[in-house]
């Protein structure tokens, strides 16, 4: 049987949540009745400490929306040069908010309050581009899974409160950094401007993701969620899956931690592993020796029965995920024993 690393997202709704989804309450969402919708919104940005949220089809649109939201045409966003929002989305800072994009390198695709004041324009400047925005990620899915925690952000606000920015967060998988730290969830309301959640990532729903901010900057964005034709009507029977989700698959993200660590083990006893990033959470980042590339290596292991991806030249990840059991790992142990090296090499 193949174990399928790719990616968190790849999981299907187990029986009690595609129970609670059939189960749900409809309306039409577009009408603003749709009442499982309504709940998961209301639930959400209770969490969070924050006044509103909308539910969206990927956390691509919710970051969208949230850049396009705060932006204006020649405005700057300030992100880390490894992000999601610059790498994964099609351009769309650029295509959707006609804004401009500063990227700092930071240590695994985190940033520092230094980092960040290096490329904050003066806005007395007229050749500049106006800076307006910076956006975190948590965990960093490039950094392989690294998070923040509170301090370190409240830096990063501190420096947006300087310079008049906003601060938007990229928490598609903010809930495998807040199992790790305890940190509490309404502190994220107060240090953050808006905020995107995935519930289609560790949390095993098959499509959503919220965005959370301010009553009028939801409002602005569901004007814009419309606009761009992501307007939908019972989406209650998503909406369901997503409170099922909230409720019983937050803490047993630390099952997939403690997965992702031993898989650390199993490849960093390999003789063509060269480095493993520090596994924080549930990604797994490996470098390859030099002459090996990671596609025909991810070839070879998908021989074997383990599926992961390239993530450069030399790199590749795998993600761990709510189907992953212990007993898979002891399967990936024995396999990875038919992994010689005449047949990487
Ligand atoms: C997956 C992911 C997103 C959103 O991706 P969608 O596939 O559009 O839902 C955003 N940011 C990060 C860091 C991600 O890993």
């Amino acid at each position: 049987m193949l174990i399928d690393l790719r990616s968190d997202t790849i999981t299907q709704p187990t029986p009690a949540m595609r129970e609670a989804m059939f189960n749900a309450p409809l309306g039409d969402d577009v009408l603003g009745d749709d009442p499982t919708v309504n709940a998961l919104e209301a639930k959400a940005a209770h969490i969070f400490g924050m006044e509103a949220a909308l539910f969206c089809a990927s956390g691509t649109m919710t970051n969208q929306l949230a850049i396009r939201t705060h932006c204006r045409p020649g405005d700057d966003v300030i992100c880390d040069q490894l992000s999601h929002v610059y790498l994964y989305e099609g351009g769309g800072i650029m295509a959707n908010a006609l804004a401009s994009v500063s990227l700092p390198q930071g240590k695994r695709g985190k940033l520092t309050p230094d980092l960040i004041r290096d490329y904050i324009y003066s806005p007395a400047d007229p050749h500049k581009p106006l800076s307006r925005l910076v956006v975190l990620e948590n965990t960093v899915n490039k950094g392989g899974g690294c998070y923040y925690t509170i301090p370190e952000i409240a830096a990063i606000r501190k420096v947006c409160d300087e310079h008049g920015l906003l601060l938007h967060l990229d928490g598609a998988r903010l809930f495998n950094a807040l199992v790790e730290t305890g940190d509490p969830t309404q502190a994220y309301g107060q240090l953050f401007d808006s905020i995107s959640i995935c519930l289609s990532k560790g949390l095993g729903c098959p499509v959503g993701s919220l965005l959370l901010g301010k009553a009028s900057f939801i409002g602005q964005a569901r004007r814009y969620r419309k606009l761009m034709g992501g307007g939908w009507r019972q989406a209650g029977f998503l909406a369901a899956a997503g409170i099922y989700a909230l409720d019983h698959h937050v803490e047993r993200l630390r099952q997939d931690h403690a997965r992702a660590r031993r898989i650390g083990t199993l490849f960093s006893n390999r003789p063509e592993v060269e480095e493993i990033y520090p596994i924080d959470t549930n990604i797994v980042i490996f470098r390859l020796s030099e002459t090996l590339l990671a596609a025909d290596y991810v070839q070879k292991l998908e021989q074997i029965g383990i599926r992961g991806i390239t993530f450069g030249k030399h790199l590749v990840r795998f993600v761990t995920h709510l189907h992953l059991t212990d007993e898979h790992i002891d399967q990936m142990a024995g396999a990875l024993q038919q992994l010689t090296l005449e047949t990487t090499y």
